[in-house]
């Protein structure tokens, strides 16, 4: 799932490519992935509007056009925006496409579809707070704070975590808590920071929450000018990223560890597969260790019988990288019953 540094290059790629260009006409090809207003006012709303800038607030892309009006675009799991020739050929995947006044088309090509479109109406301060419909909640309140922002300090931290006693896995996913860290750059952060997983966030020492502070920041900062991940479906308007060469334990489980040597781990907290490094992220002990069952394979002496398979992939899949055999062997049965073709999706 884009993440972030995704999120941020994708942002950036479409403010290069299609800001001062004017959206002629719109078509919705699946209703469904426009979360607000209607797919007919949508449509007939965004039509004849310029696009003024496109950034990135949380995990959501803000494309703001002339009017005070913002199309905000969550790409989810398998989202893509592409900036094609309006005659290039149109694949079943494209759920929606805006056609520009040079003859381009934005095209919304999402091959799970869980993706989300929606055309808001900004506040006088920019940010898109209010939708078209009065009856939608904004999407994008209870989000926490931009941790690449200079206001993301050790001490604002430091407080997020004192607040939420649950396992730090979990807190850095939790979007109220930070915004736009995901399941790769929260496993990166804690391996550079030496934290396990299941420590209890509100218990880590004053040196601890600095160095999750410098590791958050600087994986997500080095992660934006790499353009991100390109695992699974993610790829930038311009093109794919090559975080995904660079990363030290996200589905790396069975290869050494870059700093000590020592095998990587992988293991399940919160349904979310984690990757650490048995000797440089220790597990805590007693009351320093959030509570709950301890998940097979997350102390150092679990056995491990991952082993990589032949691509970059999140999805459980017959050649998913960091899928268990069992995990694979699931997959196939899956894939037999349901047609015995590939899971959708996967690129070869
Ligand atoms: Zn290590």
């Amino acid at each position: 799932m884009p993440e972030l540094p995704e999120v941020e290059t994708v942002a950036r790629d479409l403010a290069r490519l299609v800001a001062g260009q004017r959206v002629v006409s719109a078509r919705v090809l699946r209703e469904r992935n426009i979360a607000t207003p209607d797919a007919p006012t949508f449509i007939s709303a965004i039509a004849g509007r310029a696009i003024r800038g496109v950034r990135r607030r949380a995990k959501w892309i803000i494309v703001d056009l002339e009017g005070g009006v913002a199309l905000l675009v969550h790409l989810r799991m398998t989202g893509q925006l592409l900036v094609l020739p309006a005659s290039a050929p149109l694949d079943p995947y494209v759920r929606a496409a805006l056609l520009l006044d040079d003859g381009r088309e934005l095209r919304f090509r999402d091959v799970r579809a869980f993706g989300r479109l929606a055309l808001v109406a900004c506040g006088d301060d920019g940010i898109p707070a209010s939708s078209l419909d009065p009856s939608d909640v904004p999407l994008l309140a209870d989000h926490g704070p931009e941790p690449l922002e200079p206001s993301f300090t050790a001490d604002l931290l430091g407080a997020l975590l004192a607040r939420r006693p649950g396992r730090l896995k979990g807190t850095l996913l939790d979007q109220r808590c930070i915004a736009g860290l995901g399941n790769i750059y929260a496993d990166e952060a804690l391996w550079r920071a030496h934290l396990h997983p299941l420590a209890a966030g509100a218990t880590l020492r004053r040196d601890e929450v600095e160095r999750l502070h410098a590791a958050i920041v600087g994986v997500l900062s080095e992660a934006v000018e790499a353009r991100g991940s390109s695992i699974d479906d993610y790829t930038g308007p311009d093109g794919d990223g090559t975080m995904q060469e660079r990363l030290a334990v996200y589905q790396r489980q069975g290869e050494p560890c870059l700093a000590c040597g020592a095998t990587i781990r992988r293991f399940v907290v919160g349904g979310r597969a984690t990757h650490i490094c048995p000797t440089c992220q220790p597990l805590p002990r007693g009351g320093r260790r959030a509570g709950g069952e301890l998940p097979r394979g997350a102390a150092s002496g679990d056995r491990s019988d991952t082993r990589r398979g032949g691509r970059w992939s999140e999805r459980v899949h017959p050649a998913t990288v960091g899928a268990t055999v069992a995990e694979r062997a699931a997959a196939r049965r899956r894939a037999v019953r349901s047609g015995g073709a590939d899971p959708v999706g996967v690129r070869r």
